[in-house]
């Protein structure tokens, strides 16, 4: 995976869901992913080709209205959708069903929107940050571990 710890430039979505696909790959059971960016960025792109490499029979769309949605593959995929989830105690992410997922070693784990929940994200992670720009279809894609 270090070989992906950069930044990336992508001009399309073909090659943000391609530079996914190339992480997925990297990616074993119990992993956690962080996706950042903006509405409209590719968070969602980019998990399509993750999907793709952990071989998922069902599309990925973003878990908009229920939290977390489970995707059976090669590996299966747990995606979280951390949004509406802002200043919670801990009792209340508990209860969101964050801290089950978090023990989940058999899956993946990618969460959108990890600024909501940092306090409760443990380490080591997969940070991915997408910028959009300046071209209309260019997105800047950087990978670290955290
Ligand atoms: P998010 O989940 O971050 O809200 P989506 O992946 O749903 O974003 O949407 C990204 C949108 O931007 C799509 O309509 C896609 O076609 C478009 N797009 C244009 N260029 C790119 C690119 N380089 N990478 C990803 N998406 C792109
Ligand atoms: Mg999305």
């Amino acid at each position: 995976m270090r070989f992906m710890e950069r930044q990336h430039t992508t001009h399309s979505a073909e090659q943000t869901c391609e530079l996914g696909r190339r992480c997925g790959e990297e990616l074993r059971p119990g992993d956690l992913i962080t996706l950042e960016g903006p509405l409209g960025a590719g968070k969602t792109t980019f998990t399509q080709g993750i999907a793709r490499a952990l071989g998922l029979a069902s599309d990925v769309v973003s878990p908009t209205f229920v939290l977390i949605i489970e995707h059976a593959g090669r590996i299966p995929l747990l995606h979280l959708d951390a949004y509406r989830l802002e200043n919670l105690c801990h009792d209340a992410v508990r209860d969101a069903g964050v801290l089950d997922f978090l023990d989940r070693e058999d899956a993946v784990k990618l969460v959108e929107w990890p600024q909501r929940i940092a306090d409760f994200l443990p380490v080591p992670r997969l940070r991915v940050v997408i910028a959009p720009g300046p071209g209309a279809d260019e997105r800047n894609i950087t990978i670290t571990r955290q």
